[in-house]
């Protein structure tokens, strides 16, 4: 789950991160009153769950309270990479000298934490990956130790900062390294920690995205999720209690179990589709989850043709084609379905579903060919 920058950020000033002490508005006027209290120059924050909100248009600075409502005007409503903006950040102006990035996720490989920054900070850590990896130093932490101050000045004089600076780097660092551990966050992110004029450290963005696996530790955490920019196929799968991922491809799929899930996407792939979606649909699936995992796996325009890969073990393959049918019936489909039924009463399960004319496969290799073919239009 991700959070908006003002989330994050506030997140980060409880473990001691310097933050601008700005506020949130859903109105031009909220955010004119906000400037007003701030007094001085503020910056106007489009609140979207995407970056590059700055390439996009979406910060802008204000000289003026009542600027600060006009710029409010022109971000609120704002189309950003297919997000509506509803609320803006009212910030007070940073002094901004340099830009540093500094950030955190999961080195998966190492089993830790990597720290990384790079005093190329505010454009995309991607770019700077990319084209200058040298300028990005990283230090892998000990989960039983810490975050250790060695390593935060270890990073702090690699990305050039001053001796002064050090301290006030190792504080902000080692609170990005608890607030991170204590939200169980995949990613933690301060893309720019400004330098301002007087040489103080000032954390300008913030980003976090939060483990879903963890949330339920936090539910202080998992309210602040923002419906709005969720997919609307992904919050009615979570509210189902299904698994799923949208992807780029046209097959749609249906499967009970996670591993399953993952091979099905690999046959079709192999047999030349794309998977459209990951979606499993857990143990004992009644008729229920069933079209609700039908809906939202239609609910993508792109999606040619269903594979439903089943492999009943408590799961009844009879239960399962009920629910399918009952299912299908509910929703009416106007693409071809491929249904591949394997274990506990498959026979039976079958047999429904080839009294209403639905065609099964013995094997995967054959359900995905098929697929295939139905997604090409060539299945007769
Ligand atoms: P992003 O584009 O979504 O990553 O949004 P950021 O919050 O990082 O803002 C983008 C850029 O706007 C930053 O890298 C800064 O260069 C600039 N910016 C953001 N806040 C301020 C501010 O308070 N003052 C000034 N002068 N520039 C700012
Ligand atoms: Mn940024």
């Amino acid at each position: 789950m991700k959070l908006h920058e003002f989330q994050a950020k506030r997140i980060f000033a409880k473990y001691g991160v310097p933050i601008p002490e700005g506020d949130v508005a859903s109105t031009p006027e909220e955010a004119r009153a906000i400037a007003e209290r701030i007094g001085g120059p503020v910056v106007v924050k489009a609140q979207v769950l995407v970056g590059g909100r700055g390439k996009a248009g979406g910060v802008k600075l204000a000289k003026t309270p009542a600027e600060a409502e006009e710029k409010a005007r022109e971000i609120l409503g704002m189309d950003i990479k297919g997000l509506t903006v509803k609320k803006v950040l009212i910030d007070p102006a940073a002094d901004i000298q340099d830009e540093i990035y500094l950030g955190m996720i999961l080195d998966r490989a190492r089993q830790r934490v990597v720290m990384m920054a790079s005093s190329e900070g505010g454009m995309d850590i991607e770019e700077v990956a990319a084209t200058k990896p040298e300028a990005i130093k990283k230090v892998f932490i000990d989960p039983f130790l810490g975050m250790r101050t060695y390593q935060a000045i270890e990073i702090a004089s690699g990305i050039g900062l001053e001796k002064s600076q050090f301290r006030p780097f190792t504080k902000i660092a080692t609170g990005l390294y608890q607030a991170f551990m204590a939200s169980d966050a995949e990613l933690a992110e301060i893309n720019p920690l400004v330098v301002q004029g007087d040489g103080s450290l000032l954390a300008v963005d913030g980003k976090m995205v939060l483990d879903d696996n963890g949330l339920f530790r936090h539910p202080d955490l998992a309210a602040m999720r923002d419906l709005d920019e969720e997919d609307p196929a992904e919050t009615k799968a979570r509210e189902a209690g299904l698994s799923y991922i949208k992807l780029d491809g046209e097959i749609g799929c249906m499967v009970n179990g996670a591993g399953l899930a993952m091979a099905t996407m690999d046959i079709v792939k192999h047999y030349g589709g794309e998977p459209a979606n990951f979606l499993d649909i857990g143990g004992g699936a009644n008729a229920a989850k069933v079209a609700a995992a039908l809906e939202i796996i239609l609910s993508d325009p792109h999606v040619k043709a269903v594979l439903v890969n089943i492999f009943g073990g408590i799961t009844r393959c009879d239960e399962v084609a009920r629910g399918l049918l009952q299912a299908i019936e509910q929703v009416q489909p106007n693409i071809p379905f491929v249904i591949r039924l394997v274990g506990t009463n498959e026979e039976e399960g079958r047999a429904l579903l080839a009294e209403a004319n639905f065609p099964t496969a013995r094997t995967l290799a054959e359900a995905a060919q098929m697929a295939v073919a139905a997604a090409r239009g060539e299945l007769q």
